[in-house]
C-alpha cells in the first residue's frame, strides 16, 4: 500500500468513509510496526454546514476541535480517522459542533464500526468481540446500548426499557441476542 498512488489511495479511503464535498483526505499514514493506519480528513476553506440541532442550513464555522475515531481495521491495520470538526454559528441555536457523515455525535467510532459490533453481538460475547477488536467491553457496550435503545424503544416502555439499560453493565459475559431474550418479555 506504501506505493500506491495517493490520489488513488484518497479515492478508495474515501469512498470506503462516504466522504463527499466540502470533505476530503488530506493525508493517509501506514505505521507496518504499530500495524495502524490513520486518515486525516478536513473541509474545504469557506465551507458551511447545517445546525445539527435546528437544521440551519448555510451555518458559518466558528472554531474546530480535534476528534479521533476508530474505523473498521484495513486488514491487520487498526484504522482510525482524523479531523478537526467545525463548530458553526446558527442564530438560534448559537455555537454547535456539526455531525460528521461518518459517525454519530458524541461517539469515538465511526458509523461502519458500530455497525460491525452490532453485528457481531448478535452471535459473540461482547467480552470475546473486545478481544477481536481490542477495545474495552465498557466501549463495547456503550455501542450496543446505544443502538438496542433506539431498536427497542418503540415496542418497549419505558421503565422496562430502563431495566434493560442498566443491566448489561452485570451481565458483560454474554451475547446481545442472548441479553435481549432475558431481557425481553415474551409474545
Ligand atoms: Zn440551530
Amino acid at each position: 500500500m506504501d506505493h500506491m498512488d495517493p490520489v488513488y489511495q484518497g479515492q478508495i479511503f474515501s469512498h470506503a468513509l462516504n466522504i463527499h464535498k466540502p470533505w476530503y483526505i488530506t493525508d493517509i499514514e501506514f505505521r507496518r510496526e504499530e500495524r495502524r493506519l490513520d486518515i486525516w480528513v478536513d473541509f474545504e476553506r469557506g465551507a458551511r454546514f447545517a445546525c445539527p440541532d435546528c437544521n440551519k442550513e448555510e451555518c458559518h464555522v466558528h472554531d474546530t476541535i480535534e476528534k479521533e475515531w476508530r474505523h473498521l481495521d484495513f486488514f491487520q491495520f487498526q484504522t482510525y480517522v482524523h479531523c478537526r470538526v467545525p463548530r458553526v454559528v446558527c442564530e438560534k441555536c448559537r455555537i454547535r459542533l456539526i455531525k460528521v457523515p461518518w459517525s454519530r455525535k458524541s461517539s469515538g467510532f465511526t458509523s461502519m464500526f458500530e455497525a460491525m459490533i452490532v453485528l457481531m453481538a448478535g452471535d459473540m460475547q461482547v467480552s470475546q468481540i473486545g478481544e477481536k477488536v481490542q477495545e474495552t467491553d465498557t466501549r463495547l457496550w456503550r455501542i450496543i446500548k446505544y443502538y438496542v435503545k433506539k431498536a427497542v424503544k418503540v415496542w418497549i416502555c419505558p421503565m422496562l426499557l430502563q431495566s434493560v439499560l442498566m443491566k448489561p453493565l452485570k451481565r458483560k459475559d454474554i451475547s446481545i441476542s442472548q441479553f435481549l431474550r432475558i431481557q425481553t418479555p415474551v409474545g
